[in-house]
């Protein structure tokens, strides 16, 4: 969904750091030297990383598209 704005486990804030990561990774950079030049050393904040899905966009066009739907008066 949306990044947490600190590690589950630790604490530490990474919010912040997922724009970074992301930009980076995409343009294929590799995940570990990313993860160790934004500083977040401890396997528990790697994850929050490595293992989130952003999906807030995806959820928000299908929403668009329900409500578009229910303006027409379609079901
Ligand atoms: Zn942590």
């Amino acid at each position: 969904m949306i990044i947490p704005v600190r590690c589950f486990s630790c604490g530490k804030v990474i919010g912040d750091k997922w724009e970074p990561f992301a930009r980076r990774v995409s343009k294929g950079e590799p995940p570990s030297d990313v993860l160790d030049d934004l500083g977040l050393t401890k396997y528990c904040c790697r994850r929050m990383l490595l293992s989130h899905v952003e999906l807030i966009d995806e959820i928000l066009k299908s929403q668009e598209e329900k409500e578009t739907i229910e303006i027409r008066g379609g079901s």
